[in-house]
């Protein structure tokens, strides 16, 4: 039997707490459930694997085992069992935020859920420069989240002006009847004109002008750690759109970082481009650049050639959770003068060439 890696499958690391690895695998879940992918070997295949790393690592006594000994632990035949182990599609969406695409799979118990749902989870961009990421940061910043209006509990209008969708009587789905040849096929939607909730408001709520959710503005404050890299996130548990009576979601805050006018940056380390005069070239000398947090003088030997790279050592950026720097590369071209006649007479003379 081969050795998988149920935490890759999950696509978390092996700190990731209980909480996580049930969401993620959810997430997963929802994506690639049979029901959802008709006849797709490929996400049944997929499915499957998420199942069997879910089986595992959602138990505590056989992610224990999984840590110690891998999956050859686990015995085929236990995890063949998977037909009847298939998680209910129920379970898996119905109390997850997913509202009301799919209620649908709640028939009859819609409105014990309506008033529950998970906040979405959030993304934000944040730009930082450079220097921010070299030295570290606290950066905050306003992001708009929406909360349910509590006037009309999310409906978009109060109860005495919502009346009974005409098109689903109420229902919030329509039956939807598809003809292939001679088959029939029946499957039920979403009602369009009331947007699965049954009913219709005559008059919006004045509160939330008939959209159901408020719009406010939510305080974040983050401490960005030095080394931090562009594509790297955090994530912030809570802060995403909020839920109704439920947890809210969380919020990711993804670093860009800024084009620096002098650095590029690769990794840990740091390239720089730098003239210097012919003179310098020839007879050697001293090139002051300003790094990232001091001024360095390099060393510039005598006949230097153009494209040369110099190395300084740890003086390139901060390397994430260590107190290590990466290098410094300073690549040196050499500024070649025009001269003018009385100067190239001259020079000729030095090149013995005159
Ligand atoms: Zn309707
Ligand atoms: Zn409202």
């Amino acid at each position: 039997m081969t050795e998988k890696n149920y935490y890759k499958i999950l696509g978390i690391g092996k700190e990731a707490s209980s909480d996580e690895i049930k969401k993620a695998f959810r997430q997963l879940a929802r994506k690639y459930h049979p029901d959802l992918n008709h006849n797709n070997k490929e996400s049944e295949e997929k499915f499957k694997e998420i199942n069997e790393a879910f089986q595992v690592l959602g138990n505590e006594k056989k992610k224990d085992q999984y840590d110690k000994v891998g999956s050859s632990a686990f015995s085929s035949q236990e995890m063949n069992g998977f037909g009847s182990q298939r998680p209910d599609f129920e379970d898996l969406f119905s109390d997850f935020g997913f509202g009301d695409i799919f209620n649908i799979f709640n028939r009859g118990r819609d409105n014990e859920r309506e008033d529950y749902l998970e906040g979405a989870d959030l993304r934000y961009n944040l730009e930082i420069t450079l220097e921010e990421s070299f030295y570290g940061i606290k950066k905050t910043f306003e992001i708009p989240v929406h909360e349910t209006c509590n006037k009309c509990k999310g409906l978009g209008a109060e109860e005495r002006y919502l009346k009974e969708c005409d098109k689903c009587n109420g229902s919030g789905k329509i039956k939807v009847l598809r003809r292939q040849g001679f088959t029939q096929f029946v499957s039920v939607g979403l009602c369009d004109k009331c947007n699965g909730h049954g009913k219709i408001a005559t008059k919006y709520c004045d509160n939330c002008k008939g959209k159901g959710k408020i719009e406010k503005n939510q305080m974040i404050e983050i401490k960005i750690q030095k080394g931090v890299n562009s594509g790297q996130y955090m994530r912030i548990e809570g802060k995403g759109e909020l839920g109704r009576n439920a947890p809210s979601g969380d919020l990711y805050v993804v670093i860009h970082i800024k084009p620096h006018p002098e650095f590029k940056r690769e990794d840990e380390n740091l390239f720089l481009d730098k003239k210097i005069d012919l003179s310098t070239a020839i007879f050697g000398g001293t090139l002051e650049i300003q790094g990232m947090d001091k001024k360095i003088k390099l060393k510039i030997p005598a006949g230097t050639q153009s494209h040369t790279n110099f190395k300084l050592e740890k003086q390139g950026m901060s390397i994430l959770g260590s107190k290590k720097r990466g290098d410094l590369f300073v690549r040196i071209t050499v500024d070649i003068p025009a001269l003018d006649k009385t100067h190239e007479k001259s020079f000729k003379i030095f090149l013995n060439k005159g």
